[in-house]
Protein backbone atom coordinates (compact mmCIF):
# COMPACT_ATOMS: atom_id res chain seq x y z
CA UNK A 1 0.00 0.00 0.00
CA UNK A 2 1.26 3.78 -0.92
CA UNK A 3 2.64 5.31 1.86
CA UNK A 4 -0.31 8.06 3.52
CA UNK A 5 1.12 11.36 3.17
CA UNK A 6 0.07 14.25 4.28
CA UNK A 7 1.61 18.46 3.68
CA UNK A 8 1.19 20.58 6.11
CA UNK A 9 1.48 24.76 5.54
CA UNK A 10 1.88 26.94 8.46
CA UNK A 11 2.26 30.53 6.78
CA UNK A 12 4.46 32.71 8.67
CA UNK A 13 5.41 33.41 12.39
CA UNK A 14 6.75 31.28 14.89
CA UNK A 15 3.51 31.44 16.58
CA UNK A 16 2.07 29.55 14.03
CA UNK A 17 4.96 27.10 13.35
CA UNK A 18 5.29 25.74 16.35
CA UNK A 19 1.56 23.95 16.79
CA UNK A 20 2.27 22.72 13.13
CA UNK A 21 5.43 21.04 13.49
CA UNK A 22 3.68 19.62 16.88
CA UNK A 23 0.78 18.06 14.79
CA UNK A 24 3.23 17.00 12.07
CA UNK A 25 4.60 15.11 15.42
CA UNK A 26 1.46 13.37 15.85
CA UNK A 27 0.92 12.54 12.25
CA UNK A 28 4.23 10.81 12.47
CA UNK A 29 2.94 8.92 15.47
CA UNK A 30 -0.21 7.81 13.32
CA UNK A 31 2.04 6.48 10.49
CA UNK A 32 1.58 9.45 8.60
CA UNK A 33 4.47 10.87 6.51
CA UNK A 34 4.32 14.53 6.81
CA UNK A 35 6.18 16.85 5.00
CA UNK A 36 6.04 21.18 6.88
CA UNK A 37 5.80 23.64 3.62
CA UNK A 38 7.64 26.44 4.52
CA UNK A 39 7.41 29.99 3.00
CA UNK A 40 10.67 32.24 3.18
CA UNK A 41 14.31 30.84 4.20
CA UNK A 42 13.71 30.28 8.20
CA UNK A 43 14.83 32.68 10.22
CA UNK A 44 16.75 31.18 13.13
CA UNK A 45 14.07 30.68 15.11
CA UNK A 46 12.80 28.74 12.45
CA UNK A 47 15.44 27.08 12.10
CA UNK A 48 15.98 25.95 15.47
CA UNK A 49 12.04 24.18 15.76
CA UNK A 50 13.44 22.43 12.38
CA UNK A 51 16.37 21.29 14.39
CA UNK A 52 14.71 20.61 17.52
CA UNK A 53 12.34 17.79 15.45
CA UNK A 54 14.71 15.88 13.37
CA UNK A 55 12.00 13.28 12.53
CA UNK A 56 10.09 15.99 10.63
CA UNK A 57 10.62 17.07 6.91
CA UNK A 58 10.19 20.33 6.13
CA UNK A 59 10.42 21.78 2.61
CA UNK A 60 11.47 25.37 2.19
CA UNK A 61 8.77 27.01 -0.75
CA UNK A 62 11.13 28.88 -3.46
CA UNK A 63 10.16 32.80 -3.37
CA UNK A 64 6.58 32.95 -5.34
CA UNK A 65 6.82 34.63 -9.26
CA UNK A 66 5.95 38.09 -8.51
CA UNK A 67 6.46 38.91 -5.00
CA UNK A 68 3.94 40.52 -3.13
CA UNK A 69 5.52 40.62 0.01
CA UNK A 70 7.17 44.57 0.11
CA UNK A 71 3.74 45.35 -2.01
CA UNK A 72 1.82 48.13 -0.98
CA UNK A 73 -2.14 49.58 -0.47
CA UNK A 74 -4.63 50.14 -3.34
CA UNK A 75 -4.16 53.70 -2.33
CA UNK A 76 -0.47 53.74 -3.39
CA UNK A 77 0.83 53.82 0.33
CA UNK A 78 2.61 51.16 1.66
CA UNK A 79 -0.05 48.46 3.22
CA UNK A 80 -0.05 47.26 6.86
CA UNK A 81 2.01 44.30 7.77
CA UNK A 82 -1.47 41.72 8.40
CA UNK A 83 -2.75 42.95 4.65
CA UNK A 84 1.39 42.77 3.57
CA UNK A 85 1.38 39.31 4.49
CA UNK A 86 -2.11 37.80 3.36
CA UNK A 87 -1.08 39.67 -0.15
CA UNK A 88 2.01 37.16 0.02
CA UNK A 89 0.57 34.24 1.47
CA UNK A 90 -1.99 34.51 -1.64
CA UNK A 91 1.17 35.17 -4.08
CA UNK A 92 2.65 31.79 -2.13
CA UNK A 93 -0.28 29.40 -4.00
CA UNK A 94 1.81 28.98 -7.21
CA UNK A 95 5.02 27.95 -5.48
CA UNK A 96 2.72 25.28 -3.19
CA UNK A 97 0.89 23.68 -6.20
CA UNK A 98 3.91 23.22 -7.73
CA UNK A 99 5.11 21.16 -4.85
CA UNK A 100 2.68 19.79 -4.41
CA UNK A 101 2.49 18.44 -8.13
CA UNK A 102 5.79 17.36 -7.38
CA UNK A 103 5.07 14.40 -4.61
CA UNK A 104 4.08 11.04 -5.70
CA UNK A 105 1.04 11.30 -3.90
CA UNK A 106 -1.04 13.27 -1.29
CA UNK A 107 -3.55 12.50 0.96
CA UNK A 108 -4.44 15.92 2.68
CA UNK A 109 -3.38 19.69 2.81
CA UNK A 110 -3.23 20.92 6.07
CA UNK A 111 -3.28 24.73 6.45
CA UNK A 112 -2.96 27.51 8.83
CA UNK A 113 -5.62 30.21 9.66
CA UNK A 114 -4.10 33.04 7.26
CA UNK A 115 -3.30 30.67 4.53
CA UNK A 116 -7.41 30.03 3.42
CA UNK A 117 -6.45 31.52 -0.14
CA UNK A 118 -4.41 28.05 -0.37
CA UNK A 119 -7.69 26.19 -0.40
CA UNK A 120 -7.90 27.42 -3.89
CA UNK A 121 -4.96 25.10 -4.57
CA UNK A 122 -6.41 22.42 -3.23
CA UNK A 123 -9.60 22.95 -4.67
CA UNK A 124 -7.67 22.63 -8.04
CA UNK A 125 -5.72 19.71 -7.72
CA UNK A 126 -9.15 18.31 -6.05
CA UNK A 127 -7.42 17.21 -3.15
CA UNK A 128 -8.73 17.63 0.28
CA UNK A 129 -7.90 21.17 2.81
CA UNK A 130 -8.23 21.10 6.20
CA UNK A 131 -7.77 23.98 8.79
CA UNK A 132 -5.60 24.14 11.39
CA UNK A 133 -6.47 27.07 14.01
CA UNK A 134 -3.44 27.79 16.32
CA UNK A 135 -5.57 29.65 18.86
CA UNK A 136 -8.40 28.74 21.23
CA UNK A 137 -11.66 27.61 19.89
CA UNK A 138 -12.89 30.65 21.59
CA UNK A 139 -11.18 32.67 19.01
CA UNK A 140 -12.53 30.56 16.19
CA UNK A 141 -15.68 31.18 18.03
CA UNK A 142 -15.50 35.39 17.32
CA UNK A 143 -13.79 35.37 13.72
CA UNK A 144 -16.28 32.93 12.77
CA UNK A 145 -19.24 35.06 14.16
CA UNK A 146 -16.95 38.25 12.86
CA UNK A 147 -16.62 36.81 9.44
CA UNK A 148 -20.53 35.66 9.17
CA UNK A 149 -21.15 39.81 9.94
CA UNK A 150 -18.98 40.52 7.45
CA UNK A 151 -21.48 42.40 4.77
CA UNK A 152 -23.82 43.44 7.72
CA UNK A 153 -20.81 46.03 9.46
CA UNK A 154 -19.11 48.66 8.00
CA UNK A 155 -15.07 49.72 9.32
CA UNK A 156 -16.15 51.92 11.85
CA UNK A 157 -19.17 50.44 13.84
CA UNK A 158 -17.46 48.42 16.58
CA UNK A 159 -16.65 51.19 18.15
CA UNK A 160 -14.38 50.58 21.14
CA UNK A 161 -16.86 50.40 23.94
CA UNK A 162 -19.73 48.30 22.24
CA UNK A 163 -19.78 45.18 23.58
CA UNK A 164 -20.52 42.18 21.55
CA UNK A 165 -22.22 38.84 22.29
CA UNK A 166 -20.51 36.39 20.49
CA UNK A 167 -21.94 33.00 20.54
CA UNK A 168 -20.13 30.73 23.26
CA UNK A 169 -18.13 33.01 24.94
CA UNK A 170 -18.29 35.78 28.08
CA UNK A 171 -18.99 39.58 26.64
CA UNK A 172 -16.78 41.67 25.77
CA UNK A 173 -16.07 45.04 24.74
CA UNK A 174 -14.99 45.63 21.16
CA UNK A 175 -11.71 47.12 22.07
CA UNK A 176 -10.56 43.09 23.16
CA UNK A 177 -10.89 42.33 19.41
CA UNK A 178 -7.94 42.33 17.25
CA UNK A 179 -6.56 46.26 16.82
CA UNK A 180 -6.13 45.61 13.20
CA UNK A 181 -9.77 44.74 12.73
CA UNK A 182 -11.05 47.67 14.56
CA UNK A 183 -8.53 50.44 13.88
CA UNK A 184 -7.52 49.93 9.69
CA UNK A 185 -10.19 49.64 7.22
CA UNK A 186 -8.02 47.77 4.79
CA UNK A 187 -7.31 44.89 7.42
CA UNK A 188 -11.09 44.92 8.38
CA UNK A 189 -11.44 43.96 4.41
CA UNK A 190 -8.90 41.63 3.98
CA UNK A 191 -8.87 39.43 7.65
CA UNK A 192 -12.57 38.82 8.21
CA UNK A 193 -12.78 37.25 4.47
CA UNK A 194 -9.89 35.46 5.45
CA UNK A 195 -11.94 33.94 8.29
CA UNK A 196 -14.09 33.46 6.53
CA UNK A 197 -13.05 30.64 3.82
CA UNK A 198 -12.56 28.70 7.10
CA UNK A 199 -15.51 26.49 7.17
CA UNK A 200 -14.45 25.90 3.18
CA UNK A 201 -12.12 23.55 4.80
CA UNK A 202 -13.18 20.19 5.48
CA UNK A 203 -12.69 20.27 8.98
CA UNK A 204 -10.30 21.86 11.71
CA UNK A 205 -8.32 21.27 13.97
CA UNK A 206 -8.02 22.95 17.33
CA UNK A 207 -4.58 23.55 19.35
CA UNK A 208 -7.03 23.06 22.43
CA UNK A 209 -8.78 20.09 24.53
CA UNK A 210 -12.68 20.03 24.75
CA UNK A 211 -12.63 20.35 29.06
CA UNK A 212 -10.94 23.73 28.23
CA UNK A 213 -13.70 24.98 26.11
CA UNK A 214 -16.70 23.80 26.23
CA UNK A 215 -18.73 26.71 26.23
CA UNK A 216 -17.26 27.79 22.58
CA UNK A 217 -17.23 24.75 21.68
CA UNK A 218 -21.02 23.82 21.77
CA UNK A 219 -21.43 27.33 20.41
CA UNK A 220 -19.16 26.07 17.54
CA UNK A 221 -20.70 22.38 17.21
CA UNK A 222 -24.25 23.69 17.10
CA UNK A 223 -23.48 26.02 14.13
CA UNK A 224 -24.20 29.28 16.12
CA UNK A 225 -21.09 31.25 15.22
CA UNK A 226 -21.89 31.24 11.51
CA UNK A 227 -26.00 30.75 10.79
CA UNK A 228 -26.67 29.88 7.67
CA UNK A 229 -23.64 28.52 7.02
CA UNK A 230 -22.57 24.25 7.96
CA UNK A 231 -19.67 24.84 10.44
CA UNK A 232 -17.27 21.27 9.33
CA UNK A 233 -16.20 19.12 11.91
CA UNK A 234 -14.13 20.44 14.80
CA UNK A 235 -11.58 18.23 16.40
CA UNK A 236 -9.78 19.27 19.23
CA UNK A 237 -6.29 17.56 19.26
CA UNK A 238 -4.79 19.61 21.77
CA UNK A 239 -2.70 20.82 23.99
CA UNK A 240 -0.09 20.40 21.04
CA UNK A 241 3.12 22.55 22.79
CA UNK A 242 6.36 21.95 21.97
CA UNK A 243 8.72 19.55 23.75
CA UNK A 244 11.41 21.63 25.44
CA UNK A 245 13.91 19.59 26.84
CA UNK A 246 16.96 21.94 24.91
CA UNK A 247 20.15 22.74 26.51
CA UNK A 248 20.71 22.25 30.18
CA UNK A 249 23.11 24.12 30.31
CA UNK A 250 21.18 27.21 29.01
CA UNK A 251 21.73 30.68 31.63
CA UNK A 252 18.04 30.67 32.70
CA UNK A 253 17.97 27.07 33.60
CA UNK A 254 21.12 26.93 35.61
CA UNK A 255 19.93 29.99 37.47
CA UNK A 256 16.42 28.31 38.42
CA UNK A 257 18.47 25.12 39.57
CA UNK A 258 20.05 28.08 42.08
CA UNK A 259 16.42 29.45 42.92
CA UNK A 260 13.58 27.92 45.83
CA UNK A 261 10.41 25.83 44.76
CA UNK A 262 7.55 27.66 42.99
CA UNK A 263 9.61 31.04 44.10
CA UNK A 264 10.27 33.57 40.66
CA UNK A 265 8.32 34.97 38.41
CA UNK A 266 8.69 34.44 34.68
CA UNK A 267 8.38 37.56 32.52
CA UNK A 268 8.09 36.97 28.93
CA UNK A 269 5.97 37.96 26.03
CA UNK A 270 5.84 35.87 22.77
CA UNK A 271 8.17 35.47 19.58
CA UNK A 272 7.30 39.69 19.24
CA UNK A 273 6.20 41.59 22.13
CA UNK A 274 7.87 44.57 22.99
CA UNK A 275 7.96 47.48 25.26
CA UNK A 276 9.07 50.63 24.86
CA UNK A 277 12.22 51.88 26.89
CA UNK A 278 9.75 54.01 29.42
CA UNK A 279 7.16 51.00 30.10
CA UNK A 280 10.51 48.45 30.90
CA UNK A 281 11.63 51.06 33.20
CA UNK A 282 8.32 50.78 35.12
CA UNK A 283 8.45 47.02 34.73
CA UNK A 284 11.68 47.12 36.19
CA UNK A 285 10.99 49.56 39.42
CA UNK A 286 8.20 47.21 39.41
CA UNK A 287 10.04 44.01 39.54
CA UNK A 288 12.48 45.14 42.38
CA UNK A 289 9.95 46.85 45.21
CA UNK A 290 7.78 43.71 44.37
CA UNK A 291 11.04 41.86 46.30
CA UNK A 292 10.22 38.81 44.05
CA UNK A 293 12.46 36.41 42.58
CA UNK A 294 12.36 36.99 38.74
CA UNK A 295 13.10 35.56 35.57
CA UNK A 296 12.91 38.25 32.66
CA UNK A 297 13.26 38.36 29.00
CA UNK A 298 13.66 41.75 27.53
CA UNK A 299 13.77 43.13 23.98
CA UNK A 300 14.88 46.12 22.24
CA UNK A 301 11.87 48.44 21.97
CA UNK A 302 10.86 48.97 18.31
CA UNK A 303 11.02 52.67 16.40
CA UNK A 304 7.19 51.97 14.83
CA UNK A 305 5.44 49.94 18.14
CA UNK A 306 2.88 48.74 15.61
CA UNK A 307 4.98 47.24 13.18
CA UNK A 308 5.29 43.58 14.19
CA UNK A 309 7.75 42.98 11.24
CA UNK A 310 10.21 45.27 12.35
CA UNK A 311 13.37 43.28 12.71
CA UNK A 312 14.54 43.60 16.48
CA UNK A 313 18.09 44.75 17.63
CA UNK A 314 19.87 43.06 20.50
CA UNK A 315 19.02 45.20 23.22
CA UNK A 316 21.45 47.02 25.34
CA UNK A 317 20.30 46.42 28.91
CA UNK A 318 22.49 49.14 30.62
CA UNK A 319 20.74 52.07 28.61
CA UNK A 320 17.27 50.56 28.23
CA UNK A 321 16.88 49.56 32.52
CA UNK A 322 17.11 51.89 35.04
CA UNK A 323 20.77 52.87 36.76
CA UNK A 324 21.45 50.93 39.71
CA UNK A 325 18.41 47.82 38.61
CA UNK A 326 20.76 45.07 37.91
CA UNK A 327 23.03 45.66 40.70
CA UNK A 328 20.15 46.29 43.07
CA UNK A 329 18.63 42.83 42.21
CA UNK A 330 21.58 41.15 41.63
CA UNK A 331 20.58 37.36 42.81
CA UNK A 332 17.12 37.34 43.11
CA UNK A 333 16.19 38.69 39.55
CA UNK A 334 17.59 37.83 36.08
CA UNK A 335 17.16 39.68 32.81
CA UNK A 336 17.66 37.71 29.60
CA UNK A 337 18.35 39.64 26.34
CA UNK A 338 15.51 38.51 23.68
CA UNK A 339 14.84 34.85 23.85
CA UNK A 340 14.37 32.34 27.12
CA UNK A 341 13.85 28.66 26.71
CA UNK A 342 10.00 28.79 27.67
CA UNK A 343 8.72 25.40 27.78
CA UNK A 344 11.73 24.32 29.78
CA UNK A 345 11.46 27.22 32.04
CA UNK A 346 7.57 27.46 32.56
CA UNK A 347 8.25 23.25 33.69
CA UNK A 348 11.06 24.18 36.06
CA UNK A 349 10.52 23.45 39.50
CA UNK A 350 11.72 26.73 40.56
CA UNK A 351 9.05 28.73 38.06
CA UNK A 352 5.72 29.75 40.18
CA UNK A 353 3.83 32.27 37.98
CA UNK A 354 3.83 33.46 34.63
CA UNK A 355 3.04 37.19 33.44
CA UNK A 356 2.44 36.64 29.67
CA UNK A 357 0.75 38.51 26.80
CA UNK A 358 -1.59 35.67 26.10
CA UNK A 359 -0.36 34.24 23.19
CA UNK A 360 -2.48 30.92 22.67
CA UNK A 361 1.03 28.70 22.66
CA UNK A 362 2.46 30.37 26.00
CA UNK A 363 -0.99 29.98 26.86
CA UNK A 364 -0.92 26.18 26.50
CA UNK A 365 2.56 25.48 27.48
CA UNK A 366 2.06 27.39 30.48
CA UNK A 367 -1.11 25.24 31.13
CA UNK A 368 0.44 22.15 30.64
CA UNK A 369 2.99 22.86 33.02
CA UNK A 370 0.28 24.16 35.86
CA UNK A 371 1.35 27.75 35.81
CA UNK A 372 -1.23 30.91 37.10
CA UNK A 373 -1.04 33.28 34.55
CA UNK A 374 -0.54 37.52 35.22
CA UNK A 375 -1.92 38.58 31.77
CA UNK A 376 -0.86 41.25 29.53
CA UNK A 377 -2.23 41.34 26.36
CA UNK A 378 -0.08 43.40 23.46
CA UNK A 379 -1.23 42.14 20.06
CA UNK A 380 -3.35 40.25 17.87
CA UNK A 381 -6.33 38.02 19.59
CA UNK A 382 -4.54 38.19 22.77
CA UNK A 383 -6.78 40.70 24.63
CA UNK A 384 -9.66 38.08 23.90
CA UNK A 385 -6.99 35.39 25.02
CA UNK A 386 -7.03 37.48 28.18
CA UNK A 387 -11.16 37.41 28.24
CA UNK A 388 -11.27 33.81 28.55
CA UNK A 389 -8.27 32.73 30.64
CA UNK A 390 -9.18 35.62 33.68
CA UNK A 391 -12.97 34.82 33.01
CA UNK A 392 -13.98 31.50 31.12
CA UNK A 393 -10.63 29.44 32.51
CA UNK A 394 -10.44 30.99 35.54
CA UNK A 395 -6.82 30.48 34.70
CA UNK A 396 -5.30 34.40 35.62
CA UNK A 397 -5.58 37.63 36.58
CA UNK A 398 -5.28 40.88 34.04
CA UNK A 399 -2.61 43.43 34.73
CA UNK A 400 -4.53 46.29 34.99
CA UNK A 401 -3.92 49.10 32.84
CA UNK A 402 -2.74 46.87 29.76
CA UNK A 403 -4.91 48.95 27.52
CA UNK A 404 -3.49 52.51 28.56
CA UNK A 405 -0.52 54.10 27.65
CA UNK A 406 2.04 53.00 30.33
CA UNK A 407 1.55 50.15 33.38
CA UNK A 408 2.83 52.34 36.25
CA UNK A 409 5.06 50.61 38.63
CA UNK A 410 3.47 50.39 41.59
CA UNK A 411 0.54 48.63 39.81
CA UNK A 412 3.33 45.93 38.53
CA UNK A 413 4.37 46.25 41.92
CA UNK A 414 1.30 44.94 43.23
CA UNK A 415 -0.17 42.39 40.71
CA UNK A 416 3.23 40.42 40.66
CA UNK A 417 3.42 40.51 44.63
CA UNK A 418 -0.37 39.11 44.76
CA UNK A 419 0.27 36.39 42.18
CA UNK A 420 2.99 35.20 43.99
CA UNK A 421 2.44 36.00 47.54
CA UNK A 422 -1.58 36.35 48.23
CA UNK A 423 -3.95 33.73 49.50
CA UNK A 424 -5.88 35.29 46.78
CA UNK A 425 -4.17 33.45 44.46
CA UNK A 426 -4.24 30.14 46.06
CA UNK A 427 -7.52 29.78 44.12
CA UNK A 428 -5.28 30.64 40.52
CA UNK A 429 -2.69 27.92 41.74
CA UNK A 430 -5.44 25.42 42.40
CA UNK A 431 -6.98 25.50 38.78
CA UNK A 432 -3.49 25.54 37.42
CA UNK A 433 -3.06 22.19 38.96
CA UNK A 434 -6.48 20.96 37.76
CA UNK A 435 -5.89 22.17 34.12
CA UNK A 436 -2.54 20.31 34.18
CA UNK A 437 -4.07 17.54 34.93
CA UNK A 438 -7.17 18.09 32.37
CA UNK A 439 -4.81 18.34 29.99
CA UNK A 440 -2.40 15.33 30.25
CA UNK A 441 -6.04 13.37 30.43
CA UNK A 442 -7.08 14.53 27.18
CA UNK A 443 -3.45 13.83 25.80
CA UNK A 444 -3.76 10.21 27.43
CA UNK A 445 -4.89 7.09 26.08
CA UNK A 446 -7.98 6.77 25.92
CA UNK A 447 -8.52 11.29 26.01
CA UNK A 448 -10.48 13.30 24.07
CA UNK A 449 -7.75 14.75 22.20
CA UNK A 450 -6.47 11.94 20.82
CA UNK A 451 -9.87 9.98 20.35
CA UNK A 452 -10.70 13.25 18.17
CA UNK A 453 -7.27 12.83 16.04
CA UNK A 454 -8.22 9.62 15.15
CA UNK A 455 -11.94 10.44 14.49
CA UNK A 456 -10.35 12.94 12.24
CA UNK A 457 -7.52 10.15 10.79
CA UNK A 458 -10.78 8.30 9.75
CA UNK A 459 -13.09 11.05 8.21
CA UNK A 460 -10.15 11.60 6.17
CA UNK A 461 -9.66 8.10 4.84
CA UNK A 462 -13.75 8.02 4.59
CA UNK A 463 -13.65 11.22 2.13
CA UNK A 464 -10.68 10.28 0.49
CA UNK A 465 -12.10 6.88 -0.69
CA UNK A 466 -9.18 4.60 0.47
CA UNK A 467 -6.31 6.43 2.47
CA UNK A 468 -3.44 6.51 1.01
CA UNK A 469 -4.38 5.25 -2.24
CA UNK A 470 -5.14 9.39 -3.37
CA UNK A 471 -2.85 10.66 -6.13
CA UNK A 472 -2.95 14.11 -7.45
CA UNK A 473 -3.54 13.96 -10.90
N1 LIG B 1 9.08 31.63 23.00
C1 LIG B 1 10.21 31.12 23.59
N2 LIG B 1 11.06 31.99 24.21
C2 LIG B 1 10.82 33.32 24.30
C3 LIG B 1 9.64 33.83 23.71
C4 LIG B 1 8.79 32.96 23.07
O1 LIG B 1 10.48 29.93 23.53
O2 LIG B 1 11.63 34.03 24.90
C5 LIG B 1 8.16 30.70 22.32
C6 LIG B 1 7.02 30.30 23.23
O3 LIG B 1 7.40 29.21 24.04
C7 LIG B 1 5.91 29.96 22.24
C8 LIG B 1 6.20 30.89 21.06
O4 LIG B 1 7.55 31.33 21.20
O5 LIG B 1 6.01 28.62 21.82
C9 LIG B 1 5.31 32.12 21.07
O6 LIG B 1 4.03 31.75 20.65
P1 LIG B 1 2.73 32.47 21.22
O7 LIG B 1 1.57 31.89 20.52
O8 LIG B 1 2.69 32.40 22.70
O9 LIG B 1 2.93 33.99 20.86
P2 LIG B 1 3.27 34.76 19.50
O10 LIG B 1 4.74 34.80 19.39
O11 LIG B 1 2.61 34.04 18.36
O12 LIG B 1 2.70 36.10 19.77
Amino acid sequence: MTERNVVLYPGLGVGHLVPMVELAKVFLQHGVAVTVALVETPSETLEFYAASNPAVTFHVLPPPPTPAHAGSGSDGKSAKPIVQMLKFLHSMNAPLRDFLLSLPSVDALIIDMFCGDALDVGAGLGLPVYSSFPSAASDLAVFLNLASMQDSISFGELSDSIIIPFPGVPPFKASELPPNILHDEEAFRCVLPMFGRIPESKGILVNTFDSLETRALSALRDGLCFPGRATPPIYCIGPLVFGGGGDKHDECLRWLDAQPDNSVVFLSFGSMGTFGKKQLEEIAIGLQKSEQRFLWVVRSPRVDENNLAEPLQVPDLDALLPAGFTEATSGRGLVVKSWAPQVDVLRHRATGAFVTHCGWNSTLEAITAGQPLLCWPLYAEQRMNNVFIVEEMKLGVAMDGYDEEIVKAEVVEAKVRWVMQSEGSEALRERAAALKDAAAEALDEGGTSRAAFVKFLHDLQTSNGMIGTYKIR
